[in-house]
């Protein structure tokens, strides 16, 4: 039973970006930052140190056009 393990990131996206703090790609964690009209717009960050290592917009209407 694992279910615990992601109640804080119920977005988490199995992706590792790189840090450039931590100089090393990390895990990271996803943040709502807008709310607009055509999607979401998320920041990623660091898992170790919270720092932003990059955003991604979710569109509500058009999947499949992923940016990262
Ligand atoms: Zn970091």
């Amino acid at each position: 039973m694992r279910t615990n393990q992601t109640k804080m990131f119920k977005e988490f996206d199995a992706t590792e970006l790189y840090c450039s703090r931590c100089k090393r790609s990390v895990p990271v964690r996803k943040r709502l930052l807008l709310i607009l009209q055509e999607g979401d717009k998320y920041e990623y960050l660091c898992a170790f140190c919270s720092g932003s290592v990059g955003t991604k917009m979710d569109r509500h209407e058009k999947p499949g056009k992923l940016i990262i």
